[in-house]
C-alpha cells in the first residue's frame, strides 16, 4: 500500500509499505478523511521525537473497517468509525491509574506516528479496536470527525487542566486550531471573560465566534503586562496553553492569580528548561499549580465528545478552512501546515 512518510529528519515522501496486519483485539481501517497536525510538521522538519526512518505520518483522520480481529466485539467491516490520536493500552497499569496516554512509558499512548505507522496511508492498524474506536454517527460528517482525533480533545484537555469554572477571567495562549478549541471548551464551561493570545485574523476571528472576548499580541510587548493592563491589574484565574515556548510560562505565572491554574498542551519542541519566576511564583508557595498533559484517547471520550458536535453545541467546521478531494493531497495538506499561510486554520483531505 502507499503511504506519506517521514524518510528521516526534515525530510517527507511517498513510500510503500506491507498492509498492517491484524491483531486478535485489532482493527485495520480504511480512510475516509485526514488532517494534518502542527505536531506532524514537528515531528519531520524539527525532530521532535527524534529520529524516524519511513514511518508513514499522520495521527488525525477516520474511516472505514475494513478489518477486525477475531475477539474485537463491537465493531465490524463496514462500519465507519473515529479515532482519536492517542491508542491507549487500556489493561495497562498507567491506563489503571488513570493516565491511558502514557501507556507502556512516558507518552507511549501516542503510537500513530511516533512508536507505529500512522494514519497517512493507504489503511491503518488500531490497537484495542472496542476501546479506541467509536463508531461515526451520520450526524457527524468525516471531516468532522478528523477534527475529533486531537483538536477538540487536546483543546478540550487544556481546559480540563486549567480546571476551568464558572466565571473564571481566562487567558488562552496560542489560538491556532488547538487553542481555539480550549477557546470553545473555556466558553462551554462557563468562563465570564477569555482573552486570548494570537495575531493571525482569521484564528482572532473564529475565536471571537467561540466566546473569545478580549485579543493580545505577544509581539505588541510582555504578555503579562497586557493581560495586568486589561484586568485592571488583578490578573486572570486560568491560563490554558495552546502556543508559546519554553519561556511562556515567566508570563502565564506573572498574570495568574494566586491558586490559580496553568493548564498546558503545548508541544515544548526546543530548550533545556522552562522558565518559571520565582517571586511571582510566590517563592513556590502561590499555590499556582502548572499542569501540563497529553490528552487522553479512548472511545468514551470520542462518544462524549463526538455528542457535542452531534448535538450542535460545538461547531468545528469553523477550523476547517482548505479542504482537498483525494489521498495523494496528503502532501500538499501537509506542506500547508508547514508554511502555515495567515488564512490557515486546519487543511482536511477527503478521500
Ligand atoms: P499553531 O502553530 O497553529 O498555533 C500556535 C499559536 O500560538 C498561534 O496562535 C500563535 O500565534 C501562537 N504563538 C506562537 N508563538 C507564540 C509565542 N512566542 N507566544 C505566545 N503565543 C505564540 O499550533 P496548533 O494550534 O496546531 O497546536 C498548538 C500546540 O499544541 C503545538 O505545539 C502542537 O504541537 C501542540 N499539540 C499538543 C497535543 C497534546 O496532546 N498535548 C496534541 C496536538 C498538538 P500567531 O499565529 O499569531 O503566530
Ligand atoms: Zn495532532
Amino acid at each position: 500500500m502507499k503511504g506519506y512518510a517521514m524518510l528521516k529528519i526534515g525530510e517527507a515522501g511517498w513510500i510503500e509499505k506491507e498492509r498492517p496486519a491484524c491483531g486478535p483485539l485489532d482493527a485495520i481501517i480504511k480512510p475516509l478523511a485526514l488532517s494534518p497536525c502542527t505536531s506532524d510538521v514537528h515531528t519531520v522538519w524539527e525532530g521532535a521525537i527524534g529520529d524516524r526512518h519511513n514511518m508513514i505520518l499522520g495521527h488525525e483522520g477516520c474511516g472505514v473497517v475494513d478489518e477486525v480481529g477475531s475477539l474485537v466485539k463491537d465493531f465490524k467491516k463496514g462500519d465507519r468509525i473515529m479515532v482519536a490520536a492517542i491508542t491507549p493500552d487500556w489493561g495497562s497499569i498507567e491506563a489503571q491509574a488513570g493516565f491511558g496516554q502514557h501507556s507502556g512509558g512516558m507518552l507511549a499512548g501516542w503510537k500513530f506516528s511516533n512508536f507505529k505507522d500512522g494514519v497517512f496511508g493507504e489503511y491503518f492498524h488500531v490497537n484495542e479496536a472496542d476501546a479506541n474506536l467509536a463508531h461515526l454517527p451520520d450526524s457527524i460528517s468525516p471531516e468532522e470527525a478528523c477534527m475529533l482525533s486531537d483538536m477538540v480533545p487536546t483543546g478540550f484537555h487544556g481546559v480540563e487542566l486549567a480546571d476551568v469554572q464558572f466565571g473564571d477571567t481566562v487567558l488562552v495562549i496560542g489560538i491556532g486550531p488547538v487553542g481555539l478549541m480550549a477557546v470553545a471548551g473555556t466558553a462551554l464551561r462557563g468562563a465570564s471573560r477569555i482573552i486570548c493570545v494570537g495575531t493571525r485574523k482569521k484564528c482572532r476571528e473564529v475565536a471571537t465566534s467561540y466566546g473569545a472576548t478580549d485579543f493580545i499580541g505577544y509581539k505588541d510587548g510582555p504578555i503579562d503586562e497586557q493581560v495586568m493592563k486589561l484586568t485592571d491589574g488583578q490578573g486572570v484565574d486560568k491560563v490554558v496553553i495552546a502556543g508559546g515556548t519554553v519561556e511562556t510560562f515567566e508570563p502565564a505565572v506573572k498574570c495568574l492569580k494566586s491558586g490559580g491554574r496553568i493548564g498546558s498542551v503545548n508541544y515544548l519542541g526546543s530548550g533545556t528548561y522552562v522558565t518559571i519566576p520565582r517571586i511571582e511564583w510566590g517563592c513556590g508557595m502561590a499555590n499556582k499549580n502548572i499542569c501540563g498533559g497529553l490528552m487522553p484517547g479512548g472511545r468514551r471520550r470520542l462518544e462524549k465528545l463526538g455528542s457535542l458536535v452531534s448535538s450542535g453545541k460545538l461547531d468545528v467546521k469553523k477550523l476547517i478552512t482548505h479542504r482537498f478531494k483525494g489521498f495523494e493531497h496528503v502532501e500538499e495538506a501537509l506542506l500547508l501546515m508547514k508554511d502555515k499561510p495567515a488564512d490557515l486554520i486546519k487543511p482536511v483531505v477527503v478521500l
